[in-house]
C-alpha cells in the first residue's frame, strides 16, 4: 500500500511542561486520512498536516450520526522506544462497530499501517514522563451530500493524536459514582456495543446531572429493567469479592472493552478466579453492606482501572475500601500498566514495537 505523505511546513511547538498536558486538548502535526466509495473499496491513504476538514454542509455524519470512533494509545517504553497495546483488536472492533451503523468494514491492516506511517512521522510528539502517553483517536463518518436517510456512498476513515497526561499523578484515587436510575445507556438490540458518536452524546446530560450532585461518574443499569448493572461511565466496571471477581457479561448493550478482556485474561494468570454474569445492583448493593464486596472498579483505555469509593443509589451512598485502593485494584493496575509501558514480560503477545 502506498501512502502519500503531505508534510507540514509549520510544525507546532511541542508542550515544554508534561505534568499539565490533560487529555485530548493538544493534537499533532499531521493526520491520516483514506476514503472509501461503494463499489470502489478504500482507497487514497494519506498522511497530511492537521488540519480543518472541508465537508458539505448536507453530509450524512451532521444529520444522522453516522459516526463511529476508536480509542487507543502509543505508549514509551524507559528505554526510548515506542509500543501499541493490541491495536488490532480496536481495528476489529470498529469493523464491528461499522456493520452495526451501515457503514463499510474497516480495512484494518491499511488502517494499522496508516496508524504506523503516522507514529513513524509523529514519534517526538509521544510524551516521555511516568505515565504519559499519545492517545490516539480513529474515527470514521459518512461524507455523502444528500438528506435522504440510507447508507452513504463515500466514508472518510481519519486518525489524530494527542498527547495526555498522566491519569493519576499522585496515585490511583477511588472516584464517587452515581447508579443512573433514569436514563439509560443502551438498550437490547440497539448500538450499546458499538463506539458510535451517538452513545456518547446521548451520555452526557446524566454525566452532567451527576456531576452536580458531587459524583465524577454515572453507573449505567439495563435499558429494560433498570436492575442490572452494566458500565460505569465510558468504562467497564468489575467487582472483587477477595479472591474472585465479577463483572457483567457481555450482552450487546455493554462495550467490549480491550481492557476489560485483558484484565479478566491477566487476573486467571495471576491466580484469582474471574466470572461473567448477569450482576444485579441490588445484590451489589447488600454485599458492600456485608462486607462480601471489597472493591469495585471501572476498567477502560484512558485510567486503565479507577477504583470505585463511593456508590449512591437512590440516595443512600455506601462506601468500599475506606475510599481507598484496594488491593485487587492496585495489583491488576501495577500488571497491565507494566506490560502497557514495557516493564513486565508481555507474555500474551500483546505488545507491537514499532
Ligand atoms: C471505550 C469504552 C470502554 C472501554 O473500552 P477499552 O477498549 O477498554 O478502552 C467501555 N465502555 C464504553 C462505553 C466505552 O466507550
Amino acid at each position: 500500500m502506498e501512502i502519500k505523505v503531505t508534510l507540514s511546513q509549520n510544525l507546532k511547538q511541542k508542550p515544554q511542561d508534561e505534568s499539565k498536558l490533560g487529555f485530548g486538548k493538544i493534537f499533532t502535526d499531521h493526520m491520516f486520512l483514506m476514503d472509501y466509495y461503494e463499489g470502489e473499496g478504500w482507497m487514497n491513504p494519506r498522511v497530511e498536516p492537521y488540519a480543518p476538514l472541508s465537508m458539505p454542509p448536507a453530509a450524512t455524519v451532521l444529520h444522522y450520526g453516522q459516526a463511529i470512533f476508536e480509542g487507543m494509545k502509543c505508549y514509551r517504553r524507559e528505554d526510548g522506544g515506542l509500543q501499541l497495546f493490541r491495536p488490532e483488536q480496536n481495528m476489529a472492533r470498529m469493523t464491528r462497530s461499522a456493520q452495526r451503523m451501515g457503514m463499510p468494514a474497516l480495512n484494518e491492516e491499511a488502517a494499522l499501517e496508516g496508524l504506523k506511517k503516522l507514529l513513524e512521522i509523529e514519534k517526538d510528539w509521544v510524551p516521555h514522563s511516568e505515565g504519559t502517553s499519545l492517545y490516539i483517536r480513529p474515527f470514521m463518518i459518512a461524507m455523502d451530500e444528500m438528506l435522504g436517510v440510507h447508507a452513504a456512498h463515500h466514508y472518510l476513515f481519519m486518525i489524530i493524536l494527542s498527547p495526555v497526561g498522566a491519569y493519576y499523578a499522585e496515585g490511583l484515587k477511588p472516584v464517587s459514582i452515581y447508579v443512573e436510575d433514569s436514563y439509560v445507556r443502551a438498550v437490547r438490540g440497539g448500538v450499546g456495543f458499538t463506539k458510535c458518536a451517538g452513545n456518547y452524546g446521548a451520555s452526557i446530560l446524566a454525566g452532567e446531572v451527576a456531576a452536580k450532585r458531587g459524583y465524577s461518574q454515572v453507573l449505567w443499569l439495563d435499558g429494560v429493567e433498570q436492575k442490572y448493572v452494566e458500565e460505569v461511565g465510558a468504562m467497564n466496571i468489575m467487582f472483587a469479592y477477595g479472591n474472585k471477581i465479577v463483572t457483567p457479561m457481555l450482552n450487546g448493550s455493554i462495550l467490549p472493552g480491550i481492557t476489560r478482556d485483558s484484565i479478566i485474561t491477566v487476573a486467571r494468570q495471576l491466580g484469582y478466579e474471574v466470572s461473567e454474569e448477569r450482576v444485579a445492583i441490588e445484590d451489589i448493593f447488600a454485599d458492600i453492606k456485608s462486607g462480601k464486596l471489597t472493591e469495585a472498579f471501572g476498567t477502560g483505555t484512558a485510567a486503565v482501572i479507577s477504583p470505585v469509593g463511593h456508590l449512591c443509589w437512590k440516595d443512600e451512598v455506601v462506601t468500599l475500601n475506606n475510599n481507598e485502593i484496594g488491593p485487587v485494584a492496585q495489583q491488576l493496575y501495577d500488571t497491565l500498566t507494566g506490560i502497557q509501558w514495557g516493564k513486565l514480560e508481555d507474555k500474551n503477545n500483546w505488545i507491537t514495537k514499532l
